[in-house]
């Protein structure tokens, strides 16, 4: 391998994926045969319980242009990322998934792209019929949702595929925050983006680690992450029901004076009751949620560690 830094950087974080890191490298190397530009693997294992380090071991020293960064332990595919980006050197830099999911020969059109100018070139799923029927529904009401009310828009269907030329990763290492949701980050930092559309194929092998309260979990990450809303749409709340318990009031006062005190009226006391206490709480729990966050982020630890590199 040259000493100079290579053209292209591709960023795999791996996760119990000992089955399919073998294929994934056969697969790239066919496709990257295509391009005169030399190019870096960079492998994260993110805390595998499986022989994935092993395998990827190997790999480095089978091929001088693979490199393995070891994380101590499993920090989630968001900071793999991050260690992977920040360990890349390419002039241009392409995270993927090792489950070939997404289709390498897209790195081709990436880099035509780069080549025309474009420092972002991001990867759209036109079709994805491979996800489950739930998937798909509950991504559609992600995006539509943290649309409407995030001062960024992410884009439908863009996942984490897509090139970076360096200064766009540069930028990205900036951003300081440990509570990393990758696509509002990428969408936030802008540049010229242009979009190449493709079909997101089913996992070769192994599962997919992304279950129904993970997305869940990674979905409010998103929504709190880059919008405010949730804490703002309390005052409404408040206004609103102040404004409805003042006129009820005024009419309870009026109709005391008109026609005397009667007792009847549990019922609806309870039931004022109960509301007023639920629409608290809920306000509470989402004031506990952005504190939560704020004392995440203020013990400032660091994203990821790195155990060793290959
Ligand atoms: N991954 C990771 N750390 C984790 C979970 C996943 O590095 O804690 C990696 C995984 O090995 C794969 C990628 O992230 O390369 C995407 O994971 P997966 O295919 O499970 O997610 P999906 O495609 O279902 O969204
Ligand atoms: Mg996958």
């Amino acid at each position: 391998m040259k000493n100079s830094n290579p053209f292209l950087s591709i960023v795999v974080p791996c996760y119990n994926e000992e089955d399919v890191i073998d294929i994934f490298l056969n697969k790239i190397f066919s496709v990257l045969a295509y391009i005169d530009e030399d190019f870096e693997i960079v492998f994260v294992n993110d805390g595998s319980r499986d022989s994935t380090l092993s395998v990827l071991k190997e790999k480095s020293k089978e091929y001088g242009n693979v490199r393995v960064i070891n994380l101590s332990r499993n920090f989630g595919k968001e900071a793999a990322l991050t260690a992977g980006l920040d360990a890349s050197k390419g002039e241009v830099v392409v995270p993927i998934d090792v489950d070939l999911q997404d289709p390498p020969e897209l790195i081709l059109d990436f880099i035509k792209k780069y080549k025309e100018g474009y420092d972002v070139v991001v990867g759209k799923r036109v079709d994805r019929t491979t996800d489950s029927t739930a998937k798909r529904i509950s991504a559609e009401f992600f995006y539509k949702i943290h649309n409407k009310i995030s001062d960024i828009e992410i884009p439908h269907n863009v996942g984490d595929y897509r090139l970076m030329s360096r200064r766009v990763v540069n930028e990205l290492k900036k951003l300081p925050e440990s509570q990393r949701f990758m696509k509002g980050l990428f969408a936030w930092l802008g540049f010229k983006t242009a979009v190449v559309e493709y079909k997101r194929d089913a996992r070769i092998a192994g599962d997919s680690s992304f279950n129904g309260w993970k997305l869940w979990n990674f979905a409010l990450d998103g929504i709190t992450s880059f919008s405010t809303a949730p804490l703002r749409v309390w005052l409404y709340i408040g206004l609103g029901l102040a404004f409805i318990s003042f006129v009820y009031g005024s009419w309870i006062i009026l109709k005391t004076l008109l026609f005397g005190a009667d007792t009847p009226g549990y019922a609806s006391m309870i039931t004022v009751v109960l509301f007023l206490g639920g629409i608290q709480l809920m306000g509470i729990g989402i004031l506990g949620e952005y504190i939560g966050r704020i004392y995440v982020e203020s013990k400032n630890r660091p994203i990821y560690i790195v155990e060793d590199e290959y």
